[in-house]
């Protein structure tokens, strides 16, 4: 629903037909209904976004191909205060 054109074109496809397999990034240890305190950070470094954080409970998140991670791009608890980042194998840390 909320991926660009670009995303659309380059995930659903595989996504949806099975040949790869998705992941929801959201949970963290001790946070884990408590989304808007995550832990999770995502800074603006130039170019790059520097993720650093733990998730678990993560269905998929070793044996899937890519994942939406939500990290918290904001102050904690305040509204709209987090980000999704499709991150695909490989560029995923455990
Ligand atoms: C098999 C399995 C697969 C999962 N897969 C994924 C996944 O793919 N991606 C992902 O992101 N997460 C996943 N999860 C995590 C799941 O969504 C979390 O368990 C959920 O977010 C709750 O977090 P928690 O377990 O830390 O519980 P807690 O946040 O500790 O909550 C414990 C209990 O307290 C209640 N509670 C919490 N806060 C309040 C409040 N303010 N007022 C009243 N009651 C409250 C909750 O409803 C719950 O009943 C998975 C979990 C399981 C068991």
């Amino acid at each position: 629903m909320f991926g660009n054109e670009e995303q659309k074109r380059q995930y659903l496809p595989k996504l949806a037909s099975g040949q790869w397999i998705g992941a929801w990034g959201l949970t963290e240890p001790n946070t884990g209904s408590d989304a808007g305190n995550m832990r999770t950070v995502a800074v603006l470094d130039g170019d790059y976004w520097i993720i650093n954080g733990a998730k678990n409970f993560i269905t998929h998140g070793i044996s899937g191909n890519v994942a939406v991670v939500i990290a918290r791009t904001g102050a904690p608890n305040q509204g709209q205060n987090s980000s999704a980042f499709v991150i695909e194998e490989g560029r995923l840390a455990f």
